[in-house]
């Protein structure tokens, strides 16, 4: 077989065939170079840059960072430079990258499944308060990220962090991601099966591996046994999802190929079904699968799912399978519709008799303070184990029963409302123009102002309706908050006022989501042609759709059914 994707030089009558353009794929192509981030790659692994920051960067300073490194290979050790404060998004495509960065990084912490302990926890809220000016976010990829890191202090970030097991390796660049697990993994009362020691064995097997640190670009995973499938499987680049085969028993169904950005497409189902001591050994195979055949020519098509796309989820099984696990996966069947809250906000039964509380900070943002009262909390009611969400929400896991709604309190008290109103859940929010390079407009800020402000004046409307109403803030086409997957997602973007002046704004999708208790299967939202709202009406606007929504709806249809 000749597994190369189709290529775009049909023969004209008359004409000689064009010689086909190369994809760039290392399996079809051969490993030559086509772009300059590849060859950045080739050149010099970008693994290998960690020791040029601890003997050189680390010593002489921001300026003596080779370029290649400052905006390539740092990436690998989970560093980016920050956007300089004050350039406004207008002029965002129009500056050099050198113009539009200072001289500080956004530092992320990778964190597989979202699990850590508190005492991980204290030591990431000490590297926050004394090298990142107090900042830390929680991702919707379970990451922390902090800002204002300078070079002269990654080194010592990275011992503290790996002297109690948590990394910075390859939370960034085109390697395998953070591996998105369910936060209640191990604990759950409905639990079918826990994914921890796939997790696990993954990370010890294959992060950091030379092998698979030149993929085309990222490649995200996710992996869940608990039946809300709280982990986004649908847009991931592979997901392993619990599923109960009517004779081989709880295994994973696998789904290949989703992703996000500029072309949003849901993964594929390859309709085979994995053991739970496979799911290594498959996830191996499918990222070679993506090493070897993804796309290189253009960063824009070098994700996953555009391979998947051209080849269909039939022919991506057939190279999986024999040329890389080199035998047949049994069939399986799908996920059934999801059970339960993914976000696990609220105070929940664990499978030992405790409870689970999970928290809803505003849009992920937190601090190191925050994360160092939130280990205190924990502590004080004898547990040592909090996780992050995909939703950008704590959970304090191993809480005595009866004390669990003094935990509620404790949180609520530190602004983690275990409670929340519905846009304080449903709501989440990309970096933005305060940090990063791409951005066009603010978020975080102004969805902070956008929930307290909604809440205030949908409180009576919101106890109505029959399900949430989501809400995603972009700072820009990337996607990063997955606005595609929300009720109402907004994409940040310079929009034109009522004076016919350039102002900060948003593209309004409607009528995304995931697979959740109310909506049985994902949908991507759908862009209104010429709608668009600026950053001052946002609020008015949502205000206005939900009350809309509340008053039309008929009896239970939900938001993306309205
Ligand atoms: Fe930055 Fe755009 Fe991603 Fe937001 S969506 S974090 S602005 S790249």
């Amino acid at each position: 077989m000749n597994p190369a994707a189709p290529t775009d030089a049909p023969a004209r009558a008359g004409r000689p065939a064009r010689a086909p353009r190369p994809n760039g794929q290392w399996a079809v192509d051969g490993t030559a170079p086509l772009n300059h981030n590849e060859q950045m790659k080739q050149d010099d692994p970008a693994l290998d840059v960690r020791r040029r920051v601890e003997e050189v960067y680390a010593k002489e300073g921001f300026a003596s960072i080779d370029p290649d490194d400052l905006r390539g290979r740092l990436r690998w050790w989970g560093l980016y430079t920050q956007r300089r404060p004050g350039i406004d998004g207008g002029r965002t495509a129009q500056l050099e990258p050198h113009e539009l960065e200072d001289e500080f990084f956004m530092l992320r912490v990778r964190v597989d499944g979202g699990a850590l302990t508190t005492e991980q926890l204290r030591v990431v809220a000490g590297v926050s308060t004394d090298f990142a000016r107090g900042t830390a976010d929680v991702s919707d990829r379970q990451n922390i990220q902090m800002h204002w890191v300078r070079i002269e202090d990654v080194p010592e970030i990275w011992r503290r962090l790996e002297a109690v097991g948590l990394w910075t390796t390859e939370a960034c660049g085109d390697c395998p991601r953070v591996i998105l697990g369910s936060p209640v993994a191990g604990v759950s009362a409905e639990e079918l099966l826990d994914p921890t020691p796939q997790i696990e064995e993954i990370q010890r097997r294959w992060i950091g591996d030379p092998e698979l640190a030149n993929l085309p670009r990222k490649f995200k995973s996710a992996i869940t046994g608990h039946p809300s499938q709280d982990v986004v499987h649908e847009i991931n680049d592979i997901s392993f999802v619990a599923v109960d085969h009517p004779e081989l028993g709880l295994g994973y169904d696998l789904f290949v190929g989703g992703g996000l950005s500029t072309t949003a497409r849901l993964a594929s189902r390859l309709g085979a079904f994995v053991r739970p001591e496979e799911v290594p050994e498959v996830w191996h195979g499918v990222v070679q699968v993506f090493r070897d055949y993804g796309y290189r020519r253009l960063r824009t098509k070098a994700r996953l799912k555009f391979l998947l796309a051209d080849w269909g989820p039939e022919r991506f099984r057939q190279v999986l399978q024999e040329e890389y696990l080199h035998r047949v996966l049994p069939d399986g069947p799908a996920p059934g519709a999801p059970v339960g809250d993914a976000d696990h906000v609220g105070v929940h039964p664990q499978k030992d008799g405790r409870r689970y509380v999970g928290v809803a900070p505003v849009v992920g943002r937190v601090s190191g303070e925050v994360l160092a009262a939130v280990a205190d909390v924990a502590e004080a009611h004898g547990s040592r184990r909090v996780r992050l969400t995909p939703h950008q929400k704590l959970v304090v896991l191993d809480v005595p029963a009866d004390e669990a709604e003094d935990v509620v309190a404790e949180l609520g008290a530190l602004g983690l409302q275990a409670r929340p109103n519905l846009f304080r859940r449903t709501t989440m929010a990309c970096t933005g123009i305060e940090f990063c390079k791409l951005a066009i407009v603010e978020t975080k800020a102004t969805a902070t102002r956008a929930v307290a402000e909604l809440d205030a004046r949908l409180a009576d409307v919101q106890k109505t309706l029959p399900s949430p109403v989501r809400l995603h803030v972009n700072g820009c086409p990337n996607s990063c908050a997955r606005i595609q997957t929300a009720d109402i997602g907004l994409k940040g973007q310079l929009v034109t006022d009522d004076d016919g002046g350039q102002v900060p704004g948003f593209q309004v999708h409607l009528g995304g989501g995931l697979a959740s208790a109310d909506r049985e299967e994902a949908g991507l939202g759908r862009t209104v042609r010429g709608l668009k709202v600026t950053a001052d009406d946002l609020v008015d606007y949502v205000d206005r759709v939900v009350r809309r929504y509340a008053d039309e709806r008929d009896g239970d249809e939900t938001f993306a059914v309205w």
